[in-house]
């Protein structure tokens, strides 16, 4: 992907749930390579915002691209654009270990082959290694290493939390959007989560983070969209959005 053009569009975006106006003529555009905050009061449109950019809802007006292509934008071309959303409650696989917790991610990518993987080739055996090898850092970069073992069910809140973010991470999006994933993290983990990001934006991914911890979006975010009522009250870089008075209205005024 050319580094100019945005991962994901969004232009004068409208969505109404019955008489709500969730969404008011919003634009976005979020650039590959970097880390794009979503914050704003409760109710303001955040999650709306992100199921419509992914088409996961249907929008009543404006337009969606993905890597600049508004024809690939279909709920199902998203997808397989890379764009890969985590939501806000874990649906991992409980009863199996973090490790094939993690290992079922990668198996959603569309070069593995399960029909190989059942006859189980050499060459699979391989695969099987560099896949576990590849699981294995992961969890070491979440700080979940030491628990590659345990069941899923054992760990803490905010573990599994970090644990559905790696899952996501071992699928290879190229657009990973995280609803909420500092909700109940202790300080440790939000250190972990924040590492990861950054890691991932390094390798040119672009990372979406709905987030509620302002200063956690502040201190990881290139770029911050602030909605409130359905409208986008300012966009820019953490400075400038610091330094909005409107923003200082929107979080005050409540
Ligand atoms: P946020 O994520 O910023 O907290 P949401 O996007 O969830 O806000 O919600 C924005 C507005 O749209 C709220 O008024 C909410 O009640 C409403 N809303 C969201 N989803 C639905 C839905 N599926 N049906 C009806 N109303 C909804
Ligand atoms: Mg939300």
């Amino acid at each position: 992907a050319q580094p100019d053009v945005p991962a994901l569009e969004g232009t004068g975006i409208v969505k109404h749930f019955g008489g709500v106006h969730a969404l008011d003529g919003v634009d976005v555009r979020i650039m590959p390579g970097t880390v794009h905050g979503i914050i704003g009061p409760n109710g303001s449109g955040k999650s709306t915002l992100v199921s419509c950019l992914t088409r996961y809802h249907k929008i009543d007006a404006g337009t969606v691209k993905v890597f600049g292509e508004e024809a690939a934008a279909t709920a199902h071309g998203v997808a397989r654009a890379g764009v890969t959303r985590v939501f806000q409650v874990p649906h991992l696989f409980e009863r199996v270990s973090v490790l094939d917790n993690v290992l079922t991610g990668m198996r959603t990518r569309e070069s593995y082959s399960w029909l190989g993987a059942v006859l189980r080739s050499p060459s699979y055996r391989r695969q099987d290694e560099v896949e576990r090898k590849e699981a294995l850092e992961l969890l070491a970069f979440a700080g979940l290493a030491s628990r590659a073992d345990w069941l899923a069910s054992s760990l803490s809140h905010g573990q599994k939390r970090l644990l559905e973010v790696v899952r996501a991470v071992a699928s290879r999006p190229k657009v990973l959007i995280l609803d909420e994933p500092a909700t109940g993290l202790t300080t440790g983990e939000l250190d972990a989560l924040a590492r990861l990001c950054r890691a991932l934006r390094e390798r040119g991914l672009a990372v979406v983070l709905i987030e509620h911890n302002v200063d956690f979006v502040m201190n990881l975010c290139d770029e911050i969209t602030v909605l409130e009522s359905g409208k986008v009250i300012e966009q820019g870089n953490p400075e400038r959005v610091r330094n909005s008075a409107a923003v200082l209205e929107a979080y005050l005024g409540r």
